[in-house]
């Protein structure tokens, strides 16, 4: 029986975070310089919470000095951007990221795009992103999930060049993104999303899919091509009562059945998920390095 090769998502992302750590103990050795991140929460959402508070661990990790704002549900647009200017200017922050979803009063394409592009670390600025989709423009920053499946892909040996990939879904912050990514590196890019009429075709032909649509399981086994390359975004949480939590995560795949024809394929949680906090230190990094080293 076949059985796909199980791209190892936390492994990666281990390597990756031991690497940042070696670049944060070198720049601290040259110039005497920590890099920073500046992480903004709005509210008290759970699931913001614990993503900022894993991101908050991870800098901790790699000796990346974290500076932690709290702001109040309630806060007016006007004051969060003038805390976003305030961290443009402090000299020690490198970084600065701006956890979505903001509170509906607030207006979130405003508020990113007064983040300097210079500290855009979740590379969401619309500059960053209009470089991303032209040819011979370089964005300062990737956003780091798209940039983590990428990473999966040339880690795994998996070449992209000349390849047709196919991306299920067309948000701003994953499918986008992505698809401008598998484009400049010279694949043939197809983008799925809720109005594609009959999807299994279109990705039946993929020699690499990448799935973030946030619909558990969407994908069949039957619409993998043999020894497709398969990364999984989704994290779609399905009840479970076997669970204490009473839910677990699975992804837009039927990891199950796309094993079977698959060469490669990431699970969830364990594939892109861990990616997604990698490629965040490792653009605080580089934009630190950028700026310190000039
Ligand atoms: P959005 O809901 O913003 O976008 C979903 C996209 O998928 C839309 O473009 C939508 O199409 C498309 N879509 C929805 N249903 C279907 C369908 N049945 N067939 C084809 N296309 C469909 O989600 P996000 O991009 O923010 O996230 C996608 C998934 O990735 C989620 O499960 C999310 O939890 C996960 N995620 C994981 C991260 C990680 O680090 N691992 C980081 C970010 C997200 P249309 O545009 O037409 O509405």
């Amino acid at each position: 029986d076949h059985q796909a090769t199980v791209i190892d998502g936390k492994a990666v992302a281990h390597t990756i975070r031991s690497e940042v750590a070696d670049e944060v103990r070198q720049l601290s050795q040259k110039y005497g310089k920590v890099p920073g991140l500046a992480v903004v929460i709005v509210g008290h959402r759970k699931d913001s919470q614990s993503y900022v508070s894993m991101k908050r661990k991870a800098c901790a990790e790699v000796g990346i000095k974290s500076f932690d704002i709290n702001l109040p549900e309630q806060v007016s647009e006007a004051e969060l951007i003038s805390k976003v200017h305030e961290l443009n200017a402090n000299p020690d922050v490198h970084g600065i990221l701006v956890q979505l979803p903001l509170p509906k009063h607030v207006n979130e394409e405003k508020v990113l795009g007064e983040i300097s592009l210079e500290k855009d670390v979740d590379g969401f600025h619309p500059l960053n992103i209009g470089k991303l989709a032209m040819k011979g423009r370089e964005p300062l920053f990737l956003p780091c999930t798209p940039k983590g499946c990428l990473e999966l892909l040339s880690r795994s040996g998996i070449s992209i060049k000349g390849k047709k990939a196919v991306v299920v879904g067309r948000s701003n912050i994953v499918g986008l993104p992505v698809s401008l990514l598998l484009l400049k590196e010279d694949a043939t890019v197809t983008i799925v999303h809720s109005h594609t009429k009959e999807p299994e075709k279109i990705i039946r032909e993929a020699d690499i899919v990448i799935a973030a649509a946030g619909q558990a399981n969407m994908i069949q086994g039957s619409w993998i091509k043999s020894g497709a390359a398969v990364i999984d975004v989704g994290t779609n949480a399905v009840d479970d009562r076997t669970k204490k939590s009473g839910y677990r995560l699975v992804g837009d795949v039927d990891f199950k059945e796309a094993s079977k024809v698959a060469g490669w394929i990431t699970p969830v949680p364990g594939g892109v998920g861990p990616m997604t906090v990698a490629m965040l230190l490792k653009n605080t990094v580089d934009g630190a390095k950028r700026v310190i080293e000039q």
